[in-house]
């Protein structure tokens, strides 16, 4: 059998085991420690946010984050529909409920149309969610101009979910650095990964430090153990934030190589009809973590399903679109707005979607084996 290409593989740079040796030689293994307090400034530089603070998961950062606005049991939260479980579970670790917004054509992100008319209906029954999560599909940044400009004019705080994006401009500033938090993941299949572990940012240093105190078991000053909220364990440990640090400097080269196996598909792939790749928005920089593209079905007569069996077969990794969180059994009771009364854009991306082998590790022949399939199978 000829080896398995990947979605997208942990692609490790060579300088991570400088920072993991240094960590040992100190015998700084946990907790926290020097290589968590250099990964945290790093990345706020370049993320350019006032700081960040280091956690276990992208998921432990979006629970802060929501805790850290205020929500408590049974406030609303609105969420972008189409995107991984992990942007909507911790509305549902602090006891509120999800509403969930629908996608539009051009980012595949979150319809301002959607999230206008949601919030206007909310707020006429003063229900208003406490908090929006925002989400940057595959690394492509949302509309964040039109987003941030209706969530201002309601009040509502917005929190980018950015595990996706790390990397990724929006009008020429970084992906994560829009909202009152923004967070990335460092995942084992993301662009660069500490094999588990995620980032808050703000500018608000003032709430990262809460953060830090809520991810610690919210320990209060004092000679003994007490605490008056409930914390969480969600910090990342030294040994993990080293591996972190060597792989920020080679992000730009990861970027770029996830841009190239984008293009390359695009090249082999663009000109067949039906075959519409995920756009990219004028003024915007994504990272193309995973190359991600919708088969018309009036136009291919292959179904996104049927392709996946076929590069199965031949030991190749490929996904469909995520499946929208309102469709999902776990949130069937929660409320949902439609991108406009007649047309889901979220279903028909999810019907449509396809993710191909994407990893910044692939090489050109082993891409080339992915396109020869693709190109046999699609042009008919
Ligand atoms: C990966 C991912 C997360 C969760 O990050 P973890 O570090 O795996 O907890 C959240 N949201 C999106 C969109 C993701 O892709």
């Amino acid at each position: 059998m000829t080896k398995r290409i990947l979605l997208s593989s942990p692609h490790m740079s060579g300088n991570e085991q400088k920072y993991i040796n240094e960590a040992f030689e100190t015998n700084w293994i946990a907790p926290l420690g020097p290589n968590v307090n250099a990964f945290e400034k790093e990345l706020a530089e370049y993320a350019g946010t006032a700081g960040a603070a280091a956690t276990s998961s992208g998921t432990a950062a979006i629970h802060l984050a929501l805790d850290l606005v205020g929500v408590k049991r049974g406030d609303r939260v609105f969420c972008a529909s189409l995107t991984f479980v992990a942007s909507a579970n911790p509305i549902l670790y602090l006891g509120a409920e999800p509403v969930f917004i629908d996608s539009e054509e051009e980012t595949w992100n979150m319809s301002p149309v959607a999230l206008k008319r949601a919030l206007e209906e909310l707020n006429s029954v003063e229900k208003l969610p406490k908090a929006v999560i925002v989400v940057n599909l595959y690394g492509h940044s949302a509309k964040m101009d039109e987003l941030m400009a209706i969530c201002d004019e309601y009040g509502v705080p917005v929190i980018e979910d950015a595990a996706e994006s790390l990397g990724s401009l929006y009008k020429g500033k970084k992906s994560g650095s829009f909202g009152q938090f923004g967070v990335y993941s460092f995942n084992g299949n993301k662009i660069i990964t500490t094999s588990g572990g995620g980032m808050l940012v703000s500018n608000d240093v003032d709430a990262l430090a809460q953060s830090r105190f809520l991810a610690t078991q919210a320990r209060d000053t004092a000679p003994h153990y007490q605490h008056s909220v409930v914390g969480y364990n969600y910090r990342m440990s030294n040994i993990l934030a080293g591996v972190g640090r060597g792989q920020l400097e080679v992000l730009d080269d990861r970027v770029k190589a996830k841009r190239d196996v984008f293009d390359r598909y695009v090249e082999a792939l663009g000109d067949i009809e039906g075959v519409h790749f995920m756009p990219e928005l004028e003024d915007t920089f994504s990272n193309r973590w995973l190359t991600t593209l919708t088969l018309d079905p009036d136009k291919v007569s292959i179904t996104p399903y049927a392709l996946i069996d076929v590069l199965e077969a031949e030991n190749i990794e490929a996904r469909p679109v995520w499946k929208p969180l309102h469709m999902q059994p776990l949130f069937e009771d929660c409320k949902f707005y439609a991108h406009a009364q007649e047309t889901i854009v979220s279903e028909r991306l999810f019907a449509e979607g396809l993710c191909l082998p994407s990893g910044s590790n692939m090489t050109v022949e082993e891409q080339e084996r992915v396109i020869i399939l693709l190109k046999k199978h699609l042009s008919n």
